[in-house]
């Protein structure tokens, strides 16, 4: 169980607070064309702004690999936010993201007041935990907040560096939801626990399909993985996604989840195309007859009611990754019926970031699921079972 101080435990009256945001917005032009980071942000900073801390923002945007680019400035972001929150963040425009503006803009603070530093990764050693940086972000504040998720997965100086130099390092309101449901929920589930995994490729999901093989009562696989285990067990693929290498693999999964008494739900049909386009023929084959030239793109009816079924009878269900190409609109008719049938449970729905977040989103869906995590890759090395240097670096309650 993983116990972390939030910013509900500590009083930051007057305190300098500084604190790791999530601000990797997408920008056009230097507009930003999804904002949805900006107010997921915001519960952690009001709370803090209301009990009177200095609040002192930073946040990588994109990949400037420690080269000022004046495009990926976080300028825009400080004029949305003041916007947002209906009072001043002022822009500390530091190259050096710990500079003149932002020493004197935090030495002149008044309590309740916001300051929101430069671009992180303006510096080179950030992404490398240097200790100069991190000493430097972690000289203009009393107290750190760390409330982005999506690099818990990374150690670097803004999110891990820093917490060695400071005496209480604690986790925003985002941070503790992901805790508690892709950490906490995950390890403790009320049962039934279902957990679907789909994507590409079974080499990517390795580590996930083994920790929660250890966790779950039902798993279910779909997506492109699927039909590594379908031809590992004698069937034929076609031109579909295979990894031979990972047959043997496969088939050992399978053991483990007998063993375990696991129920391990794999497709029973799949729609398959002649080509890798949305206007290809399409055809419904059972799993495991796909012919030369035919590849499968999605799952098929039988298979997505199958899966919805499952879901029904759940407590507490898990989404990572898609059934199906479901960028095509032709192929998205499994990933649709997963998350129509997550929608619609009294199950705690968590969904894993990345792909199947963005297809519950556009769906539709989002407000129906409990909870759908902000981060893609930490999302899924917490599923992973591993430990987060992100959420590590915090003190323990
Ligand atoms: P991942 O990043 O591993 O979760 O994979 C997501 C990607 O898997 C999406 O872009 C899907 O289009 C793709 N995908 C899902 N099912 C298939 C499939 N049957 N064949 C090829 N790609 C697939």
């Amino acid at each position: 169980m993983l116990n972390k101080k939030s910013v509900d435990d500590i009083n930051v009256k007057g305190q300098k607070v500084l604190v790791r945001c999530d601000f990797n917005v997408p920008l056009i032009d230097g507009k930003i064309t999804d904002e949805n980071r900006l107010v997921a942000a915001l519960p952690t900073i009001k709370k803090l702004v209301a009990d009177g801390g200095k609040i002192i923002l930073c946040s990588h945007l994109g990949k400037p690999k420690g080269v000022a680019k004046p495009e990926l400035s976080l300028a825009p972001v400080a004029a949305r936010l003041s916007e947002l929150l209906g009072q001043e963040v002022k822009f500390a425009a530091d190259p050096e993201v710990v500079g003149p503006n932002a020493k004197a803009a935090v030495e002149a603070m008044k309590d309740g007041e916001i300051v929101l530093l430069e671009n992180t990764r303006y510096r080179a050693e950030e992404t490398k935990n240097g200790e100069a940086l991190s000493k430097e972000l972690a000289s203009l504040c009393d107290v750190f907040v760390n409330d982005a998720f999506g690099t818990a997965h990374r150690a670097h100086c803004s999110n891990v560096g820093v917490t060695q130099y400071v005496d209480t390092a604690v986790v925003g309101y985002l941070m503790q939801k992901e805790i508690d449901f892709l950490g906490n929920a995950v390890n403790n589930p009320e049962r039934p626990f279902v957990a679907i995994l789909g994507g590409a490729k079974v080499s990517s999901k390795i580590s996930v399909i083994e920790n929660l093989l250890e966790k779950v009562d039902t798993l279910i696989i779909g997506g492109g993985m699927a039909y590594t285990f379908a031809k590992a067990q004698g069937g034929t693929v076609g031109e579909s996604l295979l990894e031979a290498d990972y047959c043997e693999y496969a088939l050992n999964m399978i053991q483990k989840a007998k063993d375990k008494g696991v129920k391990l739900l794999l497709p029973v049909d799949n729609v398959i195309a002649d080509e890798f386009s949305n206007d290809a023929n399409t055809k419904i084959v059972s799993c495991g007859e796909i012919p030369d030239g035919w590849q499968g793109l999605d799952i098929g009816p039988e298979t997505a009611k199958m899966y919805a079924d499952a879901v029904k009878e759940a407590k507490t269900v898990v989404w990572n990754g898609p059934m199906g190409c479901f960028e095509m609109p032709n192929f998205a008719a499994g990933t649709e019926a997963v998350a129509k049938a997550l929608a619609d449970t009294d199950a705690v729905t968590i969904i894993g970031g990345g792909d199947s977040a963005a297809a519950v989103n556009q769906l539709g869906y989002g407000d129906k699921m409990t909870h759908i995590s902000t981060g893609g890759g930490a999302s899924l090395e917490f599923l992973e079972g591993k430990e987060l240097p992100g959420v590590a670096a915090a003190n323990d309650k």
